[in-house]
């Protein structure tokens, strides 16, 4: 693992190393395991970020269960868009269903508040959310978040699906910009 990187203009030092992120993932999958015991749980995983999250915890997860893809607001560049754009991909019925939102990061939490809303006008029975890594500090929203991998103070991060400018998705471990 790699102390510091390069990524396009800016540089990042080592944060969260791999192997504590799959500590935590095992620690959310177990507690949706206990928690949804018994119930068939749709996974919505939000894509882009999400896709290494959503890939190792459900290789934990031993519900029986479904996953789907969907995907939000677009981001660019150090800062959370302040426009979020409909919900794509979702063919699923969700009408009836527990669902759980499956979230790389909530920042502002304005992503997640339109999910939900979008989710609560089809009739879910019932949504979770689990999301890898919290900010509370930049958190503008009125939810709650069931499964939070870690908080962090409000530092720009990229690695395990996290970007910056597109770039920096597929590393192992997670960076924080230099100051
Ligand atoms: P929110 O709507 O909660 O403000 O933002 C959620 C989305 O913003 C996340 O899904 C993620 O794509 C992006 N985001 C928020 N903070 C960070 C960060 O520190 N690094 C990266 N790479 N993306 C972030």
């Amino acid at each position: 693992m790699k102390k510091k990187i390069k990524v396009r203009d800016k540089e990042f030092d080592i944060f969260i190393p791999a192997a504590d992120i799959d500590r935590k993932v095992g620690r959310i999958a177990e507690s949706i395991n206990t928690d949804l015991k018994g119930k068939v749980p749709l996974f919505l995983v939000v894509l882009n970020g999400a896709f290494m999250f959503a890939a190792d915890l459900m290789k934990k997860i031993d519900l029986e269960n479904n996953i789907s893809f969907v995907k939000l607001s677009s981001y660019t560049g150090t800062r959370s868009s302040q426009v979020v754009n409909e919900l794509i991909g979702l063919t699923e019925v969700v009408k009836g269903r527990t669902v759980i939102i499956v979230e790389d990061i909530i920042d502002t939490g304005l992503t997640m508040q339109r999910m939900l809303e979008i989710l609560h006008e089809q009739e879910v029975a019932e949504v979770r959310i689990a999301a890898l890594i919290f900010k509370p500090g930049a958190f503008r929203a009125n939810y709650k978040i069931d499964y939070i991998g870690m908080e962090i103070p409000n530092d720009f991060i990229l690695g395990y699906g996290l970007d910056y400018d597109g770039f920096g998705r597929n590393l192992p471990d997670i960076y924080k910009i230099s100051e």
